[in-house]
């Protein structure tokens, strides 16, 4: 709280008083607002290690779900030549560093997104203690972020949100809500209703006006799940920046390869992303949206 308050003021005094670097401040505020003291460097390495080893587990966890293939036996496999990887090669990200990301076995490249995906929840394990505390809060969005990873790239691979994530995901998110101090059952159980409702709405508008499948139920189950997570209010706001990212992305897209999209893009990443920038930042855009720049 203080550093952002800090950066405020230091960027008035400088004479900035540019609105977005304002807002890159109090954003900065908000993702470091229970914990101070950086200083304890080993625990927050072994916060960033823990994550590093779930994002491995997920790496199982997103290429064996879509296949209905059990996610704890058998170990560890190269995607090529299905040869077992020893516990020495299997460390994350370091592995495939000093591999150079091949298999031991048969030397195939392994991909980048293996690593990539062990970083990113390692990042996100340190953000959301950085954010929530040694909290059970901290712990519940951990691990619907590891969810939502897990679907971003499921989603990516094969255009589908398995039921096996997201429909339990419903009901896990309505009980954590007992258990979280920034959520009412009501508010959770609204979430559901208004995730779950909305996109049921424009997906069933879009088949009677179109004739064809827009959105798919995925997508409905995905948003049913983040409504239970983070209420309704966390709704309206994912499908807004999910909507806003989306359409970033898919000009992008666009200008890059120089023709129209025809291929669907899939919208789960993009709900996740929401939901993800929601937990972190979304109580400050809010604020700032209605009530203009703090500190606060
Ligand atoms: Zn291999």
């Amino acid at each position: 709280m203080l550093i952002g308050v800090w950066l405020c003021q230091c960027f008035e005094i400088w004479g900035l008083k540019n609105k977005s670097i304002l807002f890159f401040a109090c954003m900065y505020d908000s993702l470091f607002n229970r914990v101070e003291d950086m200083s304890n460097l080993i625990f927050w390495f072994l916060v960033f290690f823990m994550g590093l080893c779930i994002g491995s587990f997920l790496n199982v966890c997103i290429s064996r779900i879509p296949r209905e293939l059990s996610i704890v036996r058998p170990g560890s496999r190269c995607p090529d030549c299905s040869t077992a990887i020893a516990f020495y090669d299997n460390i994350p990200v370091i592995s495939w560093l000093l591999l150079k990301g091949r298999c031991r076995a048969c030397g195939k490249t392994i991909s980048l997104r293996y690593p990539l995906v062990e970083l990113a929840t390692g990042a996100m394990a340190v953000f959301v203690m950085l954010k929530y505390g040694i909290s059970v809060s901290a712990l519940i969005y951990f691990l619907l972020i590891c969810a939502l990873i897990t679907i971003s790239l499921i989603d990516l691979d094969h255009r589908i949100i398995p039921d096996s994530i997201s429909l339990p995901g419903i009901a896990a998110g309505f009980l954590a809500a007992f258990l979280l101090p920034e959520l009412s059952w009501l508010d959770s159980l609204i979430g559901i209703l208004i995730g779950g409702g909305i996109l049921y709405a424009v997906a069933l508008g879009y088949y009677l006006f179109a004739g064809k499948e827009g959105m798919g139920g995925g997508d409905i189950k995905l948003l049913a799940m983040l409504g239970a997570f983070i209420g309704w209010k966390g709704v309206f706001f994912t499908i807004f920046a999910a909507s806003l990212i989306g359409t970033a992305v898919g000009v992008a897209m666009m200008i890059a390869s120089g023709k129209n999209l025809k291929f669907a893009v899939p919208f789960g990443p993009f709900l996740s992303a929401g939901a993800v920038i929601y937990l972190f930042f979304g109580q400050r855009i809010i604020q700032w949206y209605f009530y203009g720049p703090g500190p606060w």
